[in-house]
């Protein structure tokens, strides 16, 4: 199959570039270059099976106005940029699969879990930046799947080597009280996801792309401080994280108690559905 990767450059992308590519697919992963004006992405897309599009400037990093102005550009002028180029692309790809993130959801707590058929959107940036990027890959192709992600883990890169260090040096502890509720899926379970969506096409729209036991995040770091042999003690006050990240803590203090209702529904079985396997395969 030729599988055509945009934002392919990055955590997620690098990683399903070898994936497919081990699973001899004819893999194409672009970066931001796919987007710049004397790029024909027209050409590129021509005759593709599968688009994957996965562009957008990353949510876990200071909220400076400026970078506040990039995760909507970098997910809705890229989007708008993709469906003028499908639409001129005489040989159109069958399907395509874009990112979206489960911040699209109010939040919830551990003991209140959250599916697909949940229709309200969270009140705050990330669910506004959600609606927005979601109504957006709408109107790429007909019946677009929709993966929104939960944090991923995987070995180098990602959420999780931001949070290892100060794990690694003893210094982990409970993130602004540690009780919001995290939802995660480890790196090689979305790949398998995508392969699985390969393989059902009858599944479109959007799906909760998490493994099926989100844990608090004081569980989270108790894991991690356990998969490394680290004492786990050192609370992150809210303040502190709001010096560090600015608007951009809430990425850490958003409370998502959500399931992957309509993976398990059409079979599909995860390799990590528990956070202590899944921190020791990655660290
Ligand atoms: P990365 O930050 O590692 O990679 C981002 C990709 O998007 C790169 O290919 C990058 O290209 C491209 N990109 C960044 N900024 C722009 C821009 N302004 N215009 C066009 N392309 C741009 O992200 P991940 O691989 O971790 O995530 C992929 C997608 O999944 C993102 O949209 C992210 O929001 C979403 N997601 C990820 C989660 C996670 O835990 N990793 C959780 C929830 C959602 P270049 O290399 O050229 O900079």
């Amino acid at each position: 199959m030729k599988i055509c990767i945009l934002g392919g450059t990055g955590f997620i992308g690098h990683y399903l570039t070898n994936y497919f590519s081990q699973q001899f697919h004819q893999v194409k992963a672009l970066g931001r270059q796919a987007f710049a004006p004397d790029f024909d992405l027209t050409s590129t897309l021509n005759g593709q099976d599968l688009v994957i599009m996965l562009a957008g400037a990353n949510v876990g990093e200071r909220w400076s106005k400026q970078h506040k102005q990039a995760l909507w550009d970098s997910r809705l002028n890229t989007n708008a940029r993709l469906a003028q180029a499908l639409s001129q692309c005489k040989q159109p790809p069958a399907r395509i699969f874009s990112a979206s993130a489960i911040g699209i959801y109010p939040q919830n707590s551990c003991t209140n879990l959250i599916d697909e058929t949940c229709t309200e959107i969270g009140e705050g940036v990330l669910g506004q930046l959600g609606k927005a990027w979601e109504e957006a890959s709408l109107k790429l192709l007909p019946k677009p799947l929709i993966l929104r992600f939960g944090v991923v883990l995987g070995k180098n890169g990602g959420a999780l080597a931001k949070m290892l260090p100060p794990f690694k040096m003893g210094l982990g502890g409970p993130v602004a009280g540690g009780q919001q509720c995290f939802s995660w899926i480890h790196l090689e379970d979305l790949a398998r996801i995508m392969s699985f969506a390969i393989e059902h096409p009858e599944l479109e729209g959007p799906i909760n792309v998490t493994a099926p036991n989100p844990v608090s995040n004081a569980v989270f770091g108790a894991s991690l401080a356990k998969a490394l042999h680290r004492p786990f003690w050192l609370p992150l006050p809210e303040w502190q994280l709001k010096l560090m990240f600015g608007e951009g803590a809430q990425v850490l203090t958003h409370s998502s108690a959500i399931v992957p209702q309509r993976l398990l529904d059409a079979g599909f079985e995860f390799t990590y559905p528990q956070i202590d396997d899944a921190l020791k395969a990655c660290v």
